[in-house]
């Protein structure tokens, strides 16, 4: 097994993995920015090595200086966490070139999964059913128009480079096109360096649904059942839930069994995610796949009782995986909130700053993750996720009400956080009942922050 991983991450998934490392009896080496090292996760590695300054660019993003720091420390492996370098072919062949194994699949299979319309063909090859839209890469927003004229407005116009929402444009006539197009295919450009455009039907308030899928390099592959990632505001995800609720038994069977084919038609190895959007009628299509552990792997983590994180790192070291699939039971229920430092009255800004105090929910099926502590600095710098709290109940009832009770003894002061805001969407008729779609909290967030904002005033008032 590895000796030392180089961790290229920071926040709660630094600290999932630190744990990760020492429980295996793994020795990690934090990669920090000058900014976070005084942070959590700077205090629980076994070595920290400063990569550059507070910047992403110049830090966490440093492809050279990271692999750099791991061949200088020792390290057999880089673990990616999620976001940065986590999905960067480039970043896992620099990796491989330097004989220090990317925790994630191959470069190759990151540029074949990673570029959207190519593993879109791929799908539509071995006969997983993909959104309707173009073949292939569009020379043109006339091209655009051609094919949308067929399948019927509204259309999305994707970037077959894009990710985290970016790259993406509706249109719902055909004078909307040649703007969305040129748009969606300039932010692309401009983010990850490929402005590639294809196009797909804008399925009406789709379900997000996807599917948690392992394997090893010995051909073994399993899926561990899917999540509902539904509830987003503008396409990032705030809660996720395991199992999806009110599917029959044959859609998510038929779901499961699609993933698991779209795995095996790329010949995948590691952890990943089969990203599906489904519509009113129940009928699902692939969107994407993602090649890394994902923020919400461990709600599958609760209903499996199998650490994703664990096997992830053993497959890498070249181990077949410790179970097969007739091991993997689904059981009961989980959801996993996601607290953010933001303001939910003023359009969810992020809101950096001191944490004055901070205390996390406990009790039987609930779990915490976060690199939070009284004192502890929320950087402006990166990402507003301060922590994530799951519980893990026999049915989804009890879940919601665990989730309700654990949200409840949250406490954070000092910064602003969405903390209210998900409490109250615990109340939501659409989350009681299970039945949302992805439009369902831009909707729902006005009615809730009303009603929050009331009764705040009635407090003041003394009614
Ligand atoms: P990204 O990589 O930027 O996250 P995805 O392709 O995963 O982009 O899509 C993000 C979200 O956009 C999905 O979760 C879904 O809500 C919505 N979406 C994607 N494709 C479609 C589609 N064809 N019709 C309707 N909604 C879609």
């Amino acid at each position: 097994m590895f000796k030392k991983i180089l961790i290229a991450n920071r926040g709660e998934i630094a600290m999932r993995i630190i744990r990760c490392c020492r429980e295996m009896g793994i020795r990690s080496v934090l990669a920090c920015s000058q900014e976070d090292l005084n942070a959590m996760p700077a205090q629980f590695a076994n070595e920290i090595v400063c990569i550059g300054p507070a910047p992403a660019g110049q830090s966490y993003l440093n492809q050279n200086a990271l692999v750099q720091a791991a061949r200088s420390y020792g390290c057999e492996a880089i673990h990616p966490g999620y976001g940065f370098l986590s999905e960067n072919a480039e970043f896992a062949r620099l990796c491989e070139e330097a004989g220090v194994k990317f925790i994630g699949p191959s470069s190759r299979l990151i540029s074949l999964m990673g570029d959207k319309q190519s593993a879109r063909a791929l799908m539509q090859k071995k006969g997983v059913p993909v959104v309707p839209g173009s073949d292939g890469i569009l020379e043109s927003a006339a091209q655009a128009r051609k094919i949308a004229r067929k399948i019927g407005y509204p259309v999305l116009l994707k970037a077959s480079a894009g990710g985290g929402g970016r790259g993406m444009r509706i249109a719902r006539n055909e004078a909307e096109v040649e703007k969305a197009f040129s748009e969606a295919s300039a932010e692309a450009k401009a983010a990850f360096g490929d402005g590639s455009m294809y196009l797909e039907k804008l399925i009406h308030d789709p379900r997000h649904i996807e599917v948690q899928i392992i394997g090893d390099e010995y051909g073994h592959i399993v899926q561990l059942g899917e999540r509902d990632c539904s509830m987003q505001r503008r396409n990032q995800k705030l809660l996720e839930e395991a199992p999806a609720p009110g599917l029959t038994r044959s859609q998510r069977g038929a779901i499961q069994a699609a993933a698991l084919k779209a795995a095996k038609a790329a010949g995948y190895y590691s952890a990943g995610t089969v990203e599906f959007v489904m519509d009113q009628n129940g009928k699902f299509y692939f969107i994407e796949m993602n090649t890394r552990m994902q923020v919400e792997h461990c709600v599958t983590e609760m209903t499996t009782g199998i650490d994703l994180m664990q096997e992830q790192i053993q497959v890498a070291d070249g181990r077949a995986l410790s179970f097969k699939q007739s091991d993997v039971k689904v059981n009961g229920h989980a959801i996993e909130c996601r607290i953010n430092a933001e303001d939910p009255e003023r359009a969810f800004a992020p809101c950096p700053g001191n944490v004055d105090f901070i205390h996390m929910p406990g009790g039987m099926g609930v779990r915490c993750e976060s690199a939070m502590y009284s004192g502890a600095f929320v950087s402006p710098y990166y990402d507003s996720l301060i922590a994530k709290v799951i519980v893990h109940a026999p049915t989804r009832l009890r879940a919601l009400r665990k989730m309700r009770a654990a949200l409840e003894e949250t406490t954070v002061d000092g910064i602003k956080t969405n903390l209210n805001f998900l409490y109250l969407m615990m109340f939501s008729p659409g989350f009681v009942t299970g039945r949302y779609d992805t439009s369902y909290l831009a909707k729902y967030s006005e009615a809730v922050l009303k009603w929050d904002r009331d009764s705040r005033k009635k407090v003041k008032r003394g009614d």
